[in-house]
């Protein structure tokens, strides 16, 4: 039986793809904070994703910061009330990202929380950090996954590198930029306290930008804090000083900051709000559980959208419905006037996807065996190798969903049916 490997791909082709930049001019837009909306709705889940129950009676007035559900677990789990206002009671919803899930609905009210008082984070030992991360419930925009658990799953590694990862590669969103040029030394050392709690050797903010905004935040920070990097669409940043490369969020880092200087919790995160549908394109303070059409509504609709997605055009989640909260690690959300598809063919095996593939993997062989259900040959193709770039969808000149197919294959891995293996010879 013939072996495919990932090795009959040439390593001389220049693998990933070139995006058009469409990041202005919400890049350029300070950082707006939203007009309290007349109800949010908070999905009760702590930071680890366990179920909350609520903490508060129904018409109890909670504010800002204010402990609103409680880990059914009793494991410290906690959510904590984006806004000040009046707890109405709970639904269920079914979010496209973190599915059924039961919600606090509070009616916002205009008063804040008041800020804590500042703390020397100095003296903070690695245990109190990762403590914090994770009572707070810090999540890492970059991925979703909880700040804490990921610090501590890394301090078993040696030769770490922590990285901010600022670069942002996809067209839209620029809510880490926007971030970095409000806050930069406060997300700096957000990083450096997470480097210290896992036990990084060192740690630097990876950035993509022009050389004039390059040189504007070098000023702001030391030299070694920054590390730029350049390239085509999905750029891996490469071993640090002979280090492993493990990459957290900008957001992330400046809300580990907040938490242990100021002992906030995080209530929201700023968000890139674009496409051709919105009139303000901008990056916007968003509390956790403002729903996308009010936060669309915000900045200004220009058409009615017919095509919203979370997240930016290379990974983003369709939505048919903009009646769904915004959630940690939502930091895009673009409305399109319409959805322009190119029509779908049968795949002419011209290769795009293969060059495009930073992964080096083959993705319209794998799309192939996984449709004719050929899963030990699939198995070989290293599917679990993708990361869900989107770049082999998007050079498709068939039109095909190449990504969903590869990303498919990969999750079966492991699957039953998948462990079938010697019956495809076709
Ligand atoms: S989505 Fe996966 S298969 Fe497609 S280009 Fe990216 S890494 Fe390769
Ligand atoms: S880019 Fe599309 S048409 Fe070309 S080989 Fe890949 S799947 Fe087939």
């Amino acid at each position: 039986m013939s072996k495919i490997t990932k090795r009959g791909v040439s390593p001389f082709i220049k693998r990933g793809v070139l995006l058009p930049s469409m990041k202005q001019p919400a890049a350029s837009r300070p950082i707006i904070d939203i007009a309290p909306p007349s109800r949010i709705v908070i999905p009760l889940l702590a930071g680890d994703g366990s179920e909350c129950l609520p903490a508060i009676k129904s018409y109890d007035t909670v504010l800002k910061g204010d402990v609103l559900g409680i880990s059914e677990t009793g494991d410290g789990g906690r959510v904590y009330s984006p806004v000040s206002g009046v707890y109405v009671g709970t639904k269920k919803i079914l979010h496209p990202i973190i599915g059924n899930v039961t919600c606090a609905l509070l009616d916002c009210m205009a008063t804040g929380g008041e800020t804590g008082k500042f703390k020397d984070t100095a003296s903070m030992s690695e245990q109190e950090i990762l403590e914090m991360a994770s009572s707070m419930g810090i999540i890492d925009e970059l991925d979703g996954q909880p700040l804490g658990l990921k610090l501590a799953a890394w301090r078993k590694l040696r030769r770490v590198m922590l990285v901010a990862d600022a670069t942002e590669q996809e067209p839209y969103c620029s809510a880490s930029r926007a971030v970095l040029k409000d806050s930069a030394v406060q997300v700096r050392d957000g990083l450096a306290l997470a480097a210290r709690a896992m036990g990084a050797k060192g740690f630097c903010i990876a950035v993509m930008l022009p050389q004039k905004r390059l040189s504007a935040l070098k000023a702001k920070l030391n030299d070694g804090d920054l590390f730029s990097v350049k390239g085509r669409y999905p750029v891996e940043l490469p071993s640090i000083d002979g280090c492993i490369v493990c990459r957290i969020g900008v957001q992330a880092c400046l809300a580990l900051y907040r938490a242990a200087a100021y002992g906030e919790p995080p209530c929201g995160c700023v968000v890139t709000i674009a496409g051709d549908a919105v009139a303000n394109p901008q990056n916007v303070q968003v509390p956790y559980g403002t729903l996308v059409e009010d936060v669309l509504r915000f900045c200004g609709l220009a058409h009615e959208p017919e095509y919203v997605l979370l997240g930016d055009v290379m990974t983003g989640i369709t939505v048919q419905d903009a009646d769904v909260p915004t959630i940690p690690g939502i930091t895009c959300i673009l409305a399109f006037k319409s959805r322009v598809q190119s029509p779908l063919h049968a795949c002419i095996g011209c290769g795009r996807c293969v060059s495009a593939c930073h992964r080096n993997l083959l993705p319209y062989e794998i799309m192939r065996r996984l449709d004719n259900m050929q899963y030990e040959r699939l198995s070989q193709l290293l599917p679990d190798e993708c990361d869900g770039c989107g770049a082999c969808s998007y050079v498709c000149p068939s039109g095909l969903e190449v990504t969903a197919k590869v990303l498919e294959a990969r999750d079966a891995q492991g699957n039953i049916f998948m462990k079938w293996g010697d019956g495809d010879e076709l």
